[in-house]
């Protein structure tokens, strides 16, 4: 059986997999120290034989442009990678240390959220910056990006060399990947995950200028900068009640003037993604939401798709609205738009399968 470990800051999740079905699952609150809540992950994992460990890591850089078998250059890498992700990094760091001391001699696999941008040209990777700065986009979110793409071209029965595909990954943090024949040539989020659309807790696209402004007018320091624009903006800091959306839509419905406000800022930034993404691609097959957010509500994807007509994206309201769950197509333009359920943990499993190849096989 496969584990998969997700180290994030605040939660710690496993899933167990016996071929392409997780047996078992939790999330557990980082409210101890990691070693505590990887202890408890390892305690519910009863008499399972564990054949192989697959981590998510958020960033690989430049360096990883796939999943890899985990050893101690591996690992360091991950560890120095940290000095551009210090919020992701490390946790993933003690979750790969802890497993290879838990279960010596089982293989381990990274599979990086930024692997799948590593096809992006230059032109979007490319901040205009002197090259020396030595700051790029990466893109995150790819392990979601990857499976709703693969999956939507299994769903339609084609090979994802002849689609064009926008995938809209809106959970708590939210992205867009501009997928051309399989491959990310763009995405919304850059050097950090900070980048692109509203998010929870996160401001997406600013003005670098307006960072310095508030450094020097405001003295502000770098920190407390970091922690209001990745912590305490997006939808939290706009609605300034919740990050979640279930309850910035039913605060708007209320009539909650700020609630309704951060709704109109969150679709039409993501509207504007779309269009540009068409505009990348010269055109797509399919919009693709998943995510928390994309694959349950039906407000929010006819909010981001509503004046989308004109470039042949419209959402049917008797499809988008039904109470039918699971991959589906919920609108007929003349560019599709779907809802697909994104397993980031299976694709995990799966590639952790083909890399140590155990019996867990490809879903
Ligand atoms: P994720 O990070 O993918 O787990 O997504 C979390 C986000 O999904 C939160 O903002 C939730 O409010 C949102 N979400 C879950 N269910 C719904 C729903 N039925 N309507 C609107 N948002 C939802």
């Amino acid at each position: 059986m496969i584990l998969v470990l997700n180290s994030g800051s605040s939660t710690l999740k496993y899933s167990v997999w016996d071929g392409a079905k997780d047996v078992a699952k939790g999330t557990i609150d980082r409210i101890g120290t990691m070693k505590s809540a990887l202890d408890e992950a390892f305690g519910a994992l009863g008499n399972a034989v564990v054949e192989a460990v697959g981590h998510r890591v958020v960033h690989g850089g430049g360096r990883f442009a796939e999943a890899v078998l985990i050893d101690d250059a591996v690992e360091q890498a991950i560890d120095e990678l940290g000095a551009i992700a210090p919020l992701h990094n490390p946790y993933a760091l003690e979750g790969i240390r802890a497993a290879r001391e838990r279960f010596p001699g089982i293989p381990q696999v990274a599979v990086f959220d930024t692997a799948f941008h590593h096809t992006l040209p230059a032109r979007a990777y490319t901040y205009a910056v002197p090259g020396n700065i030595g700051i790029r986009r990466y893109g995150f979110h790819g392990i979601s990006h990857q499976y709703v793409s693969e999956r939507f071209a299994e769903l339609v029965g084609k090979p994802a060399s002849e689609l064009r595909l926008i995938t809209v990954h809106l959970g708590n943090g939210c992205s867009m990947c501009a997928v051309e024949h399989g491959k990310s040539i763009d995405t919304s989020m850059g050097f950090t995950p900070m980048e692109g659309l509203v998010m929870g807790t996160r401001c997406g696209d600013l003005d670098a200028g307006a960072v310095l402004h508030l450094l020097e007018t405001r003295q502000t320091q770098p920190a407390d900068l970091r922690e209001t624009l990745n912590s305490g903006s997006g939808l939290l800091g706009m609605s300034g009640i919740s990050n979640d959306m279930r309850e910035i839509l039913g605060a708007a419905v209320a009539g909650n003037q700020q609630a309704a406000a951060a709704v109109d800022v969150f679709y039409y930034r993501a509207r504007k993604y779309v269009g540009s993404y068409l505009a990348a691609m010269n055109g797509a097959d399919a919009v693709v939401f998943a995510g928390g957010i994309g694959e349950n509500s039906p407000e929010v994807r006819e909010g981001i798709c509503k004046d989308l007509d004109a470039l042949g994206v419209s959402v049917d309201p008797n499809a988008n609205g039904s109470n039918s769950t699971g991959d589906r197509q919920i609108g007929f333009g003349r560019v599709a738009v779907w809802v697909v359920h994104t397993r980031e943990d299976l694709l995990i499993a799966n590639l952790c399968s083909q890399l140590t190849k155990t019996t867990c096989s490809a879903a």
